[in-house]
């Protein structure tokens, strides 16, 4: 068993709806449990009010043991073709609704091309940090850099109001 912490965005559309299908299709997963997802934060950008924000979440994903992180990745891009079409019949592609990222994957470390874990960004980003460390805030994250999900949290500047975040990057 081992538990992959995914990170959860849409500014498109009805954006709780499509974290919700998403979740919904997580939990559907062969060998897949969705043992917790956080609050769903409102994440504004900083400076023009005038662009969709967006909606942010992490779930926790609990796999057996049939499960790599490579696999994971491959789901999460099915789900994420499956949900980010506007479904416009005049239209082949739409514009994008969701993006899944893998943040963490058990205490694994991978640096490929087109998979790294943790995420590379995980650090920067408050608007992944904070809904992880509501998960879990004791958390290491296994990069190398030492301490954990709170610790990193700490480091980096944003703003909250009840659900609602200012993060930059
Ligand atoms: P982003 O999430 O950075 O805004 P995309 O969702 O389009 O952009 O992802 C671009 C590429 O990032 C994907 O094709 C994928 O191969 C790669 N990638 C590398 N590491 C990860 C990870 N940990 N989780 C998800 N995608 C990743
Ligand atoms: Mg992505």
């Amino acid at each position: 068993m081992i538990t992959a912490y995914l990170g959860l965005g849409s500014n498109l559309g009805d954006r709780e709806a499509h974290l919700a299908a998403a979740r919904e299709r997580l939990a559907a997963l062969p060998g897949a449990t969705l043992a917790a997802g956080s609050p769903v934060y409102a994440t504004e950008p900083w400076g023009d009010a005038d662009q969709p924000g967006f909606r942010n979440q992490v779930v926790a994903l609990e796999l057996d043991d049939s499960w790599s992180a490579r696999r994971l990745l491959a789901a999460l891009q099915a789900i994420e073709a499956a949900l980010g079409r506007v479904r416009d019949p005049g239209r082949r592609f739409g514009p994008r609704t969701i993006d899944l990222d893998i943040l963490l994957f058990g205490g694994q470390r991978l640096n490929e091309p087109d998979l790294v874990v943790p995420h590379p960004r995980l650090r920067q980003r408050a608007f992944v940090l904070v809904p992880l460390a509501d998960l879990a805030p004791d958390l290491p994250i296994p990069d190398g850099q030492g301490g954990g999900v709170a610790e990193a949290l700490a480091k980096i500047p944003f703003k909250i109001s009840g659900n609602s975040l200012w993060s930059g990057d």
